[in-house]
């Protein structure tokens, strides 16, 4: 699949930023993979080769970055995208689902046509990075509130010291390409 060496090179294109958007926060910051056509074409024919045998049905990415790497695995699997968004963003009706964030709480809506009311469709959710896993967590139950089976959610980076994937792997099966 993805050895230690290709790992490597995929780690070394995304830069750390200390103290970012806060204080004692190292943002991961993919926009130096996604400048570097090499790493980004490799990233996205790695999870291309991963699922393009598991007969998914939809690839539903979080905002914004989910956005990135889901519609680009949409057009090469030639799947349909299901954008999951901030507040007050997607203009149809829509589902919500709210979490709790560090301080405070936060709620990501999806459309309620989303899966055009396919019973059990197969969803494969993505996102940049898991940390926390609480808006990861939150779009499976959005998905699930649909009808809809969450396969996989599938992230780039994980932040492996906060155990987001620990606990989302309670609501669906997990992979991250990465691990810090
Ligand atoms: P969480 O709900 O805690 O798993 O946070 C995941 C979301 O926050 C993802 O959409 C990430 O893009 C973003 N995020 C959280 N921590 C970081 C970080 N250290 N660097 C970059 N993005 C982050």
């Amino acid at each position: 699949m993805i050895n230690e060496q290709d790992k490597k090179y995929l780690l070394d294109s995304i830069r750390a930023i200390k103290d970012f958007p806060k204080e004692g926060i190292v943002f991961r910051d993919i926009t130096t993979l996604l400048n570097n056509k090499e790493a980004f074409s490799f990233l996205m024919n790695h999870l291309e080769q991963k699922y393009k045998d598991k007969n998914i049905d939809y690839i539903a990415g979080i905002e914004s970055r989910g956005f990135i790497f889901g519609a680009a695995l949409s057009a090469k699997l030639n799947l349909p995208f299901v954008p999951i968004r901030k507040p007050g963003k997607l203009p149809s009706k829509c589902l919500q689902e709210s979490y709790s964030l560090e301080y405070g709480q936060d709620t990501i809506e999806i459309h309620i046509d989303a899966f055009n009311n396919t019973q059990n469709a197969k969803v494969l959710l993505i996102d940049d990075l898991i940390a926390t896993g609480g808006t990861a967590i939150a779009a499976v139950k959005l998905i699930q509130k649909l009808k809809a089976n969450c396969f996989e959610a599938c992230f780039l980076l994980n932040l492996k010291d906060l155990q987001g994937s620990e606990e989302l792997s309670k609501f669906t099966s997990v992979y991250s390409v990465l691990e810090v």
